[in-house]
């Protein structure tokens, strides 16, 4: 029996209290599907397509990005598959998109704000997704990458419908956008928080800079309450809220996030058995007094400390 449970698929995500959690891989290539299955994603829950612009002088045409999303999307039939649009700028800037002399990247013309200066972009984007769509079974979610206002929710998700594409949604990992979680939600099927960005841009300290690290970290109390904004609204709107950062990673953290409001976890591949193990030993009750104690915290050691301890001591 013992090494047929090994062998058995791993489980779909839930707490001991029977509540599903999805766990979700963070992809950057179709090529990495096969591991993520392997390991028990129950979809992709960020499928970053930098890595189709990345290499190139260019933007790749409209049928080179039709053959990698359906390559992607062949992989997952039936599932959840979240295309994150091109997210250039900042830590990921693009000859022929971004300019390189911005003093402050990351405050640039980065996400969404680059591709809507070059909308021509966002459009073959959208058109091949609509296209490896229509030729797959998966289920397709488009989402836009630093979305900070309602106005750039609404023109997305607009735009997203003109293409047919059922559920479009946006990350939230700018502060702004964490506030207005209701509003934004309004006009999206769903979040998903980045929160290396949302970490970066609530502690502003650049995520890139080794001299500013100890400020990266997810587990300040600040950030936390930003989720907890997110998660409330995405409860309030019947509205799907995940985390996409590397947050979700972390077995600890995930069981706060939870407790948060958020519903479904994104992470690399690797990382799926610890979050599935530590979700499969507390109910929805003991996440949400495990948040309370993290968001009563002075700073991200204190909380991390705090939460240890708790979840230690719990039964
Ligand atoms: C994030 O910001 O948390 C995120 C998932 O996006 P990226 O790391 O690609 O900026
Ligand atoms: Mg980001």
């Amino acid at each position: 029996a013992r090494a047929a449970a090994v062998d058995a698929p791993p489980s779909p995500g839930a707490l001991a209290d029977g509540t599903k959690i999805a766990l979700l891989a963070n992809l950057g290539k179709p090529a990495d599907a096969a591991e993520a299955v392997a390991r028990g994603a129950e979809g992709v829950g960020l499928f970053r397509t930098e890595f189709l612009f990345l290499s190139a002088s260019q933007a790749p045409t409209v049928a080179e990005q039709r053959t990698s999303y359906r390559d992607l999307l062949s992989a997952f039939p039936g599932k959840k598959v979240v295309v994150r649009m091109l997210d250039a700028g900042a830590d990921k800037p693009l000859a022929f998109l971004n300019d390189a002399h911005e003093e402050n990247p990351a405050l640039g013309l980065r996400g969404l704000r680059s591709l809507r200066a070059s909308e021509d972009i966002l459009r073959e984007q959208l058109t091949a997704l609509a296209e490896a769509d229509a030729e797959t079974e998966a289920d397709l979610w488009v989402m836009a990458p630093m979305v900070t206002t309602v106005e750039e929710t609404k023109y997305f998700t607009g735009l997203a419908r003109e293409y047919g594409l059922k559920t479009a949604g946006v990350m939230v990992e700018v502060p702004a956008s964490a506030l207005l979680a209701d509003r934004v939600l309004a006009h999206a099927d769903f979040a998903s928080i980045g929160t290396n960005d949302l970490t970066q841009y609530t502690m502003a300290a650049d995520r890139m800079l080794g001299s500013v690290a100890l400020f990266q970290n997810p587990w300040h109390p600040a950030v936390l309450r930003l989720v907890g904004e997110v998660g409330a609204a995405g409860a309030r709107t019947s509205k799907p809220v995940g985390v996409c950062g590397e947050a979700a990673a972390d077995p600890l953290l995930a069981l706060v996030l939870v407790g948060l409001g958020v519903t479904s976890l994104s992470m690399a591949p690797a990382a799926l058995a610890d979050v599935r193990l530590a979700l499969s030993e507390r109910t929805l009750d003991e996440t949400r007094r495990l948040a309370e104690i993290a968001l009563a915290a002075d700073d991200a050691a204190g909380a991390r400390n705090a939460v240890a301890e708790a979840f230690t001591d719990l039964p």
